[in-house]
């Protein structure tokens, strides 16, 4: 792979793996989160210590990118935060956090990567969720945004093809701190855990790597006629009917 890469959040995670994943089949990578370069992040990748929640991070980002490896020509928006309250409860701090990570920083980086691909080509891949199209309960503005980075691939690729191409990832349960936390707001965790699990026709949760697996695919000249796209990867989650026999 050829490519030289922004992946956003690649200090734990699905990041991490979606670095990793490049790192191997050859792309040079650049990465980022809030703070310190992780200890045990390959000497392969760049660091650039950024919060995305700061409107000035995205150029900071491209600068860096620039100046290690030169023009971006893959782009993964994967940092992405979550407050688990609903429409009531949030405050104008939460929009911030929320909507300043998961859209204006997502939108800013578009944006710039759209600069460095106009003419010599490239591809963009977000990460959205399976929130952003059935709603988890108490994460209104998580479910929002994710549905704004749906919204956003689509009209990347419809508008700035052929020479780029825009597609989205949306995990389901994928097991990281991410989905730990949101486990930890029901009432009985591990009752919660286990209905969770049961509803998965794949009979287990996701790994970062099926994700990273897909990223590294629709990155690859094999998904040149792949754009526009929203990818579910969910273990059967959001394909099964509520009815759920094994439960009882
Ligand atoms: P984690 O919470 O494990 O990791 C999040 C990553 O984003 C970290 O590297 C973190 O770095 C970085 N990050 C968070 N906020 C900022 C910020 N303000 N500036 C820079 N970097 C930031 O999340 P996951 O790996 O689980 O999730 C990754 C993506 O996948 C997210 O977009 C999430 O919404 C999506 N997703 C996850 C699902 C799951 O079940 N896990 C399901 C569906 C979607 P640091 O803390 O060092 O700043």
């Amino acid at each position: 792979m050829s490519h030289t890469a922004i992946v956003t959040g690649g200090t734990r995670g699905i990041g991490r793996a979606i670095v990793d994943r490049l790192l191997a089949e050859g792309a040079r990578v650049v990465t980022c989160g809030r703070g310190q370069r992780p200890a045990d992040l390959s000497s392969a990748a760049a660091w650039v210590t950024a919060d995305l929640a700061d409107p000035a991070a995205a150029g900071r980002l491209f600068a860096a990118a620039h100046e290690e490896f030169g023009r971006v020509s893959l782009l993964v928006n994967n940092a992405g935060v979550q407050v688990e309250r609903t429409v009531s409860e949030s405050t104008d701090a939460d929009w911030e956090a929320v909507v300043g990570v998961n859209c204006r920083a997502v939108f800013a980086l578009c944006r710039l990567a759209l600069e460095d691909m106009s003419s010599d080509g490239g591809t963009i891949i977000n990460i959205g969720s399976i929130s952003g199209v059935v709603s988890d309960p108490g994460m209104a503005l998580y479910n929002a945004s994710k549905a704004f980075v749906h919204a956003l691939t689509r009209s990347i690729a419809v508008d700035h093809g052929p020479a780029v191409r825009c597609n989205a990832v949306s995990p389901g349960w994928v097991d990281t701190g991410m989905a730990d936390e949101a486990f930890a707001q029901a009432k009985d965790p591990g009752h919660a855990r286990r209905d969770a699990l049961a509803r998965h026709p794949a009979g287990r949760f996701g790994r970062p790597d099926d994700v990273a697996g897909l990223v590294a695919w629709l990155a690859s000249p094999e998904a040149a006629f792949v754009t526009g796209q929203c990818f579910t990867v969910d273990g059967g989650l959001t394909a099964a009917s509520p009815l759920n026999p094994h439960l009882f």
